[in-house]
């Protein structure tokens, strides 16, 4: 299947928190959208690795995406190594996405700058035509490099390079990240607190969308570094 865009998250939920309103908006423009999450997020405090799968699905649906898929790294403790380079290396050529959007590149949680690199090395990785990949033992994949590897923004504030208008689409986000009921604010939840629990982090979410809205003169916006320089045919085409 081919995509235009493959969304990967070292954890369910890092897609939705990340680039949840950009992924509704370019599935409303018509655009064919895949998630791949790393692991189960099975060392989550709250919840578990089934409940997080169920949570996942529902998520996926509200957000309308084409595919989602779950590579059962292990959560925490995955590796950027040769043996799962090649097995994102086996998706990325299989969906053939046009672009391809990660974790941040830093991190409070070690698994997303881990994640960040190991995605970002499978992009570069696949497009050489040396390295022979199969699928669950099917033929021979062609190279597929994407046109650009973009990363999201997650917990610390990083200067985002390029920021997307999602006005619009804020409460879809807001409603798929919500759909993780084990992992956010829940007052009648009586599993541990975490970082990411308070009222205050879910709240923060829909606020930096507001606040980078208002840097660029729109309501809500996701903001992304890039690997290369972003380029444009001409300065009129930036908002
Ligand atoms: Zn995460």
């Amino acid at each position: 299947m081919k995509l235009d865009i493959l969304a990967i998250g070292a954890h369910p939920d890092d897609v939705e928190l990340g680039c949840g309103a950009t992924i509704a908006k370019e599935v409303s423009n018509g655009k064919k959208v895949g998630i791949i999450d790393l692991t189960r997020g099975e060392l989550g405090t709250r919840g578990t690795a089934e409940t997080r799968d169920v949570e996942a699905s529902k998520s996926a649906e509200i957000l309308g995406v084409h595919s989602r898929v779950n590579m059962k790294f292990a959560d925490g403790f995955f590796v950027n190594d040769k043996i799962h380079q090649l097995e994102i290396i086996k998706m990325i050529r299989y969906y053939k996405p046009e672009l391809v959007i990660c974790n941040a590149i830093d991190d409070r949680h070690i698994d997303h700058g881990k994640g960040s690199q190991l995605v970002s090395d499978a992009c570069f990785l696949s497009g050489l035509i040396k390295i022979e990949t199969r699928l669950d033992g099917g033929l021979n994949q062609e190279p597929w490099r994407p046109k650009a590897v973009y990363h999201y923004i997650q917990w610390k504030d990083i200067e985002p390079d390029v920021v997307v208008d999602v006005t619009g689409f804020i409460s879809k986000k807001m409603e798929s990240v919500l759909a993780y009921e084990t992992q956010f604010y829940d007052p009648k939840s009586e599993e541990p607190e975490t970082p990411i629990s308070s009222k205050n982090f879910t709240d923060s979410i829909a606020y930096r969308a507001r606040n980078l809205g208002r840097l660029v003169g729109v309501e809500h916006a996701e903001g992304y570094t890039v690997e290369r320089y972003a380029a444009v045919d001409s300065l009129f085409d930036l908002k």
